[in-house]
């Protein structure tokens, strides 16, 4: 190779390391600039990375304080929680799930009186167990066992009741405990020491005061039947006086006497009554009773003043209830007597109505019974009516201070009919009467319509005669629900106009105007008719008659039980047959025994009988009753019920044993110092048939003697002698 081709080879070479250095070059200087830019957007990222840093350490700081500060504050509530827990003197502890104490107070732990083991971690059992063993608790009456098995039970219920326990000392702790969500128990110990104290103080002063009132009771009681027995010697004696000459002013001065007796002797029962329910005392004494007769005879009781009043007093008893009802019939009378004396007393003129109504149940066991009483009379104001039911409180009117009273009958009655589980009420239009009401529930009595089915079939038709609307309508339905036929006439022309041979029987009352029931009787004679007539009269006694060819087959005492109608028309027998006109055997006096303890009442009575031609024996006690009773086989018994020994129930069960085997049954009328004040249950019971109240009315025992007047007895009263045998 030459020179010059090497030259130009070198050349090459050097020209191609050249190129290769520039390449070189360039790769470098590109690898350079991409290092410088990943180094600018490295060192950019560590800026940026530095001031995160910097704001987290700075929020890392604030978090740190933060915390400090809440910590600061829980430490605070805490030790405030629990001061305030100290500072409670109950006692307070915290249980886990399962019992473990994890807190308790000072005055939880206090009872503990410094046993160490009762601190955190106690259990409940232990608890229990420790309280018995170191004698802490009073178990009262349980023993250890049983008082630890009674309270931890008591822990197995969700929300146990609380309980109060008693410790050693007499401090009563009441233990309330509760469950929270996560099965932690919260028991709070409250001392109620104090409180116990405080009611066993109030419960000595309670029976303190209960029994002073009961003595107080027991004083009016005894007070009352003490100042009962004088004061019915004096109101009898003035009764009695009323029957000897006097003069004008002395008949005056008579009456104040026994006007006042009377009112006082009503105002004692009054008082009485109330304070018995005040205290308490007052229990009922259900029995089967008769309602209808119950009603009956308070009506009787009261016939005499609303005779006096002219007003008529009038019952309409839904035929279709039962009459035999449990209730206590005392305490039933007992409000009937009042509302109905109030109508009576608070009327001049028109009616006293008393109707009773009822509703069954569907088994016939209960009935709801309703019993009103509508009177004509002055009326309520409306703001006094619910004023009225409260103890000693009356109306505030002129009109209504013209009237005696203390006040107390309505409150009496309320509260009786409450006791009863019925209520009262009253409804009025002021100037127009009254009419007071009340619902019972009673359960049905053993027979439920006594003598309706007695009624002879050959009874089909009934003429009612009476000048009253109400009265006739009364009977009339009565009647009618018995598929009986009546024909009603208001009064003696027009019933002599309808008679017809279809006529039964005649119903006919005895006071209407013009033409009375006797009139009717000789009219409806006279003109051939011998169709049987019963007269209705609220004054029997006064009613003529010939006993030899008696104008009527009798006389009925109004207002007349349905029980005692229905039996006087089954005992007309064949109706169409006509009286019973046979001749009676030889005539004798009525035989009365009067058992009464007390000589001054035995003076009464005898006084107020002495115009009869009857023989009289008095007893003078129960035993002697009996005994009498068998020797000179009374027609007729008075028998006071409060008598020392055998009382006058007892002497009349003995009667009635007595009698189941001999057979008869003498009417015994029970005499009674107050029959409204609980003294008198049983005494119908007990097989007596009437009773009358002290003090004694002689038209009330004359009305008695009259009623037992039977066949082949002389009769007893003078004027009597003209009036039908039964
Ligand atoms: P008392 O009749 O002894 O005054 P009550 O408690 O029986 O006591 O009656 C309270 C009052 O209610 C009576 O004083 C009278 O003002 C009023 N009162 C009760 N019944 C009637 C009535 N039927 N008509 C008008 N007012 C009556």
């Amino acid at each position: 190779m030459n020179f010059a081709s090497k030259l130009t080879e070198e050349r090459r070479n050097r020209l191609a390391a050249e190129r290769m250095l520039e390449l070189k070059q360039a790769e470098l200087f590109a690898a350079n600039r991409k290092l410088g830019l990943h180094a600018q957007q490295l060192s950019e990222e560590i800026v940026e990375t530095r001031a995160e840093v910097e704001t987290i350490r700075g929020e890392n700081l604030r978090v740190k304080s933060d915390l400090s500060a809440a910590n600061q504050k829980i430490a605070l509530t805490e030790r405030r929680l629990w001061q305030s827990i100290e500072t409670i003197s109950d006692g307070f502890a915290l249980f886990d799930a399962d019992n473990q104490m994890i807190m308790a107070n000072q005055a939880y732990l206090s009872i503990f009186d410094g046993l160490e083991v009762v601190a955190p971690g106690i259990n409940y059992i232990t608890i229990l167990q420790l309280l018995t063993d170191e004698g802490i608790v009073n178990t009262e009456g349980l023993s250890p066992r049983e008082w630890r098995q009674m309270m931890a039970t008591r822990l197995q219920v969700p929300a146990p009741e609380p309980k109060v326990i008693r410790l050693w000392n007499d401090e009563y702790i009441k233990l309330v405990d509760q469950r929270g969500s996560g099965g932690d128990m919260v028991t709070l110990g409250l001392n109620i020491t104090a409180t116990v104290n405080y009611e066993q103080q109030l419960e000595e002063a309670r029976a303190k005061a209960e029994s002073a009132t009961r003595a107080k009771s027991s004083f009016l009681a005894n007070m009352s039947h003490e100042i009962r027995t004088p004061m019915n010697g004096v109101v009898g004696m003035a009764d009695v006086l009323t029957d000897t000459d006097l003069t004008e002013e002395q008949r005056l001065y008579v009456q104040t006497i026994k006007n006042s007796g009377e009112a006082l002797l009503s105002i004692i029962n009054d008082v009485l009554d109330f304070s018995k329910i005040e205290a308490m005392k007052l229990d009922l004494h259900p029995e089967p009773f008769d309602l209808e007769r119950a009603v009956h005879e308070v009506m009787m009781l009261l016939q005499p003043l609303a005779r006096e009043k002219g007003l008529n007093l009038m019952l309409d008893y839904d035929i279709f209830m039962p009459t035999q009802m449990v209730g206590d019939p005392g305490r039933i009378r007992q409000v009937l007597t009042n509302l109905i004396g109030n109508a009576v007393k608070f009327t001049a003129s028109g009616h006293v109505m008393i109707r009773v109504t009822g509703v069954p149940d569907a088994q016939g066991l209960q009935n709801r019974v309703h019993i009103t009483i509508e009177d004509t009379g002055i009326g309520i104001p409306e703001d006094q009516r619910a004023h009225i039911f409260g103890e000693f409180n009356q109306v505030e009117n002129e009109r209504n201070r013209q009237f005696d009273g203390t006040g107390l009958g309505l409150a009496i009655c309320q509260r009786l009919v409450e006791l009863m589980g019925g209520r009262i009420w009253v409804t009025s239009e002021e100037g127009n009467g009254a009419c007071f009401g009340f619902a019972l529930t009673m359960a049905t009595g053993s027979v439920a319509m006594p003598d309706v089915a007695a009624l002879p079939a050959d009874i089909g038709h009934v003429m009612i005669v009476d000048d009253i609307p109400t009265n006739r309508t009364i009977l009339e339905r009565q009647f009618g629900q018995l598929g009986i036929t009546v024909t009603a006439c208001s009064n003696g022309p027009e019933a002599l106009a309808s008679m017809s041979p279809e006529i039964d029987v005649i119903l006919t009352d005895q006071n209407m105007p013009g033409m009375d029931g006797m009139d009717l009787a000789r009219a409806l004679r006279d003109s051939g008719h011998d169709v049987p007539i019963l007269v209705l009269s609220s004054t029997p006694g006064q009613a003529e008659q010939d006993p030899d060819s008696p104008l009527v087959q009798g006389l009925l005492q109004k207002p007349v039980p349905r029980a005692t109608l229905f039996a006087r028309l089954s005992a007309l027998g064949h109706p169409k047959d006509g009286p019973d006109t046979a001749p009676l055997g030889p005539m004798r006096p009525m035989r009365i025994l009067a058992a009464e303890d007390n000589k001054t009442n035995q003076l009464v009575f005898s006084k107020m009988i002495k115009t009869l031609e009857v023989e009289l024996t008095f007893a003078n006690n129960g035993e002697e009753a009996v005994e009498l009773f068998k020797v000179i086989a009374p027609d007729l018994i008075f028998m006071d019920i409060s008598m020392p020994g055998m009382d006058g129930k007892e002497a009349t069960q003995a009667i009635r044993r007595i009698e189941k085997e001999t057979g008869g049954h003498v009417p015994i009328v029970a005499l009674t110092a107050h029959a409204m004040d609980g003294d008198d249950h049983g005494i119908l019971a007990a097989g007596l048939d009437h009773y009358l109240t002290k003090p004694l009315r002689k038209p009330d025992i004359l009305e008695r003697v009259a009623a037992a007047h039977g066949p082949g007895l002389l009769p007893p009263l003078p004027a009597d002698s003209d009036q039908a045998a039964g």
